[in-house]
């Protein structure tokens, strides 16, 4: 079978590749061995997750906010059942939908694992083999496992062993405070599970704004979570009943099931890269430039098993732009803002510079604001006022250098720093602006305000000490 195009892998990066390059003209074909498109992030990653989020907060808000709204329903209780038909429904519904937009754009669905033959072809498991004037390679990601004796137990899964459970675990222990692990920590402790977090390092999610990752640590905290930071897991034992988890300076944590989360690697091995030539690196994943290209130049790769950030919003613009080079146009991924959305309670968002990393770069010149949000009117009618919104600019020109968002709903609300930060705004741009009142958004605004000195919501003494 010939095509100008070939994708390897129905993931995010794969099928906006597909479908970009079909819009072009192509005639396409994408290669994902799955029964369903997709990939991780469909199948097996945010999309069952959030799904799980969502019941976790129609509890919370049954369990915390019904009856101080003024709304009678009787005691509120997890159906764990009912919630993963639902989480399937959902899952079900957005595969389904990729399999449709194939359909309606021309772009022909190979269903087998492919592997490169060499740099024009792929063999594809119990199918023809695919020849191509262009390939995208989208393979993904795998989880990673640390070697720590007794983890190959049955009982030790990763997130896709976590979210096929039919049962809560009555104690979970979480191996890694990452955003995965975190994640899954938030939804099960809502759920009703003894959670316990071991994580190696000083911090929850190490790679966000520190002020964010204390928040977090102070509300898991707050919520019964266990988290043991700086701890690092030695051995894992089987018991009659469970695991025995062996961490630390000679701590124990007895669970039914741990949580393996402890990062993701490159699928980058068995799909015959070396054939290709295309050069790739086992712990990095392949190399490719800003328009996507390998070192081949007619190959391209993008998503996780060619990513830095491991995201599916980046894995999404990676294939639209590899899609419209091998069609002859000339895109470049260049410096977009980033948007890094974390689905615990309380949901943390941040885009641009943290604040560490803003006064690494600008020194003294950097401001930021706090605004809390107990002095916002729709997170107070809401009943969601834990957590804050910092904005940081730097102060000679006033250009927006990043925003970190820790409350109700902040990973919608993100997208409104990004436009900021792609259009490389001021901060007058986002606090002298109007924000509809009333509504969340509103803090943004106010942040930039309480940034500026001239926040009209809190009073003088608070400004200075919002979010300490
Ligand atoms: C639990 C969890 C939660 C997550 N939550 C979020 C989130 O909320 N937001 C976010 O942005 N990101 C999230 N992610 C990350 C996100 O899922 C990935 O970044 C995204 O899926 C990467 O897309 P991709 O196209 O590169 O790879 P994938 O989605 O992994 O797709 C790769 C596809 O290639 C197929 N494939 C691999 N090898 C072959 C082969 N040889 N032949 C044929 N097919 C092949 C695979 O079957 C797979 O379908 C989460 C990940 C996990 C695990």
């Amino acid at each position: 079978m010939e095509c100008d195009v070939a994708v390897l892998g129905g993931g995010p990066g794969g099928y906006t590749a597909a479908i970009r390059a079909a819009q072009l003209g192509a005639k396409v074909v994408c290669i994902e061995k799955e029964p369903e498109l997709g990939g991780t992030c469909l199948r097996v990653g945010c999309i069952p997750t959030k799904a799980w989020v969502q019941t976790a907060f129609a509890l919370k808000e049954a369990e915390e906010s019904f009856a101080k709204l003024g709304v009678k329903v009787g005691p509120a209780e997890l159906d764990f059942a009912a919630a993963n038909a639902w989480k399937a429904a959902v899952v079900k519904q957005m595969t389904g939908g990729v399999a449709s937009l194939f359909k309606a754009n021309g772009v022909e669905w190979v269903k087998g694992a492919g592997r490169f033959r060499d740099a024009r072809t792929i063999a594809v498991e119990g199918a023809e083999d695919v020849v191509f004037a262009s390939a995208v390679v989208a393979t993904g990601s795998y989880p990673l496992r640390p070697p720590v004796p007794g983890i190959d137990s049955e009982r030790c899964v990763d997130s896709t062993g976590l979210l096929a459970q039919s049962d809560v675990p009555r104690r979970l222990v979480v191996l890694g405070g990452g955003i995965i692990g975190c994640e899954f920590a938030s939804i099960f402790r809502r759920f009703g599970s003894d959670v316990t977090i071991v994580e190696m390092l000083p911090t929850l999610i190490p790679q966000e704004d520190e002020d964010a990752a204390k928040e977090l640590l102070k509300q898991f905290t707050r919520r019964g979570i266990a988290v043991h930071l700086s701890s690092q897991c030695s051995l894992v034992e089987e018991t009659s009943g469970g695991l025995r988890v062996h961490f630390g300076e000679g701590q124990v944590a007895e669970c039914d099931l741990m949580l393996v989360a402890t990062g993701r690697g490159p699928l980058v091995e068995g799909i015959g890269l070396e054939e290709a030539g295309v050069e790739f690196d086992r712990r990095t994943g392949i190399g490719a430039d800003e328009r996507r290209r390998t070192s081949v130049p007619h190959i391209y790769a993008v998503g996780d098993c060619a990513g830095y950030w491991q995201l599916a919003h980046t894995a999404f613009r990676e294939g639209e732009v590899a899609a419209e080079n091998a069609m002859g146009h000339d895109a470049v991924i260049g410096d977009p803002a980033v948007p890094r959305p974390i689905y615990t309670d309380p949901e943390i968002a941040g885009v641009g510079l943290t604040e560490r990393e803003a006064r690494e770069l600008y020194g003294d010149d950097v401001s930021v604001g706090v605004f809390p949000w107990v002095a916002n009117a729709r997170a107070v009618m809401q009943n969601e006022t834990v957590g804050w919104v910092k904005s940081i600019h730097e102060s000679r020109y006033g250009e927006l250098l990043g925003l970190v968002m820790v409350g109700p709903h902040v990973t919608d609300l993100v997208e409104a720093g990004v436009v900021a930060l792609d259009a490389e705004s001021t901060v007058e741009t986002v606090a002298d602006g109007i924000a509809a009142h009333p509504t969340l958004s509103e803090a943004i605004k106010e942040a930039g305000l309480v940034a500026l000195g001239r926040a009209i919501h809190l009073p003088p003494k608070r400004r200075a000490a919002a979010g300490a």
